[in-house]
């Protein structure tokens, strides 16, 4: 367990080293379901896919039974945003699909998200796709030791603001993690930079986008988790777990720990 500054998690070096581990192992298996979905398959499937990947890589699915959640990934399709619950349902050519998936090694949460095109989809939805993974990046390149946790959030809105007339999520926000997969501080994507907690050294967030191509209010289902647009639009949602050292970012769920993403931003690459 870190030590905690004002409810904030903190983690000494060695802990990251071990959240790195987990979020390696997520975004291993999200690569895995990236080239797994096709026309044919079921969201129930991927959860398999998944949860065999996460436990043959020594690793717990954080999401299986998580305030009872059934499945190892959330799979939301179309107008579901987030919390789909895996299942029956067969993906089609056109669809849309979200998959956000954590994993737990030795105690420590990886935590991120993408959204895939199945087949050929129209292009406001690739669109939508691309403002919204953008979005991530860019919040995650603001980032820096001393600023504040809303410079994420401001950078996260400005970005999709400039890219179209989109709904941004406020319902749902990103997050705190570490020894659990949602910690203090609250990271939303969208308002005016310069507040909330400080960045440190340590700290570990979760940026998620959840982004659509109409309103940004939700219904949830009467499962009790799937989240859809309240007008039916349809979402996309990109998340990355990422930490701050004295270099820069170093995204613990990327694969390559975020280093071409940020150098496209400019952004010096903080891993190791
Ligand atoms: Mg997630
Ligand atoms: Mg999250």
């Amino acid at each position: 367990m870190g030590l905690r500054d004002r409810g904030l998690e903190i983690k000494t070096p060695a802990q990251i080293a071990d959240m790195r581990r987990a979020g390696l192992v997520v975004g291993q298996t999200l690569e895995l379901l990236r080239s797994s979905v096709r026309g044919g398959i079921s969201t129930g499937e991927l959860d398999a896919i998944a949860e065999d990947n996460i436990r043959s890589s020594g690793a717990t699915p954080s999401f299986k039974g998580y305030h009872g959640f059934p499945g190892s990934i959330c799979a939301s399709v179309n107008d579901e945003v987030v919390h789909g619950i895996p299942g029956d349902r067969v993906l089609a050519d056109g669809d849309v699909i979200s998959i956000d998936c954590g994993a737990i090694v030795d105690g420590w949460h990886g935590d991120a998200a993408i959204t895939v095109a199945v087949g050929d989809v129209p292009a406001e939805v690739t669109e939508l796709m691309r403002a919204t993974e953008e979005a991530m990046w860019r919040g995650i390149a603001t980032a820096r030791l001393g600023g504040r946790v809303t410079d994420i959030s401001h950078a996260v809105e400005t970005h999709v603001r400039s890219q179209g007339d989109y709904g941004i999520l406020e319902d749902y926000v990103g997050h705190g993690i570490g020894s659990q997969m949602h910690l203090p501080p609250n990271v939303p994507n969208f308002g005016r930079p310069g507040r909330g907690p400080k960045l440190v050294e340590g700290l570990a967030l979760a940026v998620e986008p959840m982004v659509t191509l109409g309103s940004k209010d939700t219904v949830v289902l009467d499962d009790d988790w799937t989240v859809i647009t309240s007008d039916g639009s349809w979402a996309a949602h990109f998340e990355h777990t990422f930490t701050l050292t004295p270099r820069g970012a170093w995204v613990l769920t990327a694969l390559d720990g975020g280093a071409s993403a940020l150098a496209a931003l400019g952004v010096p690459y903080g891993g190791s």
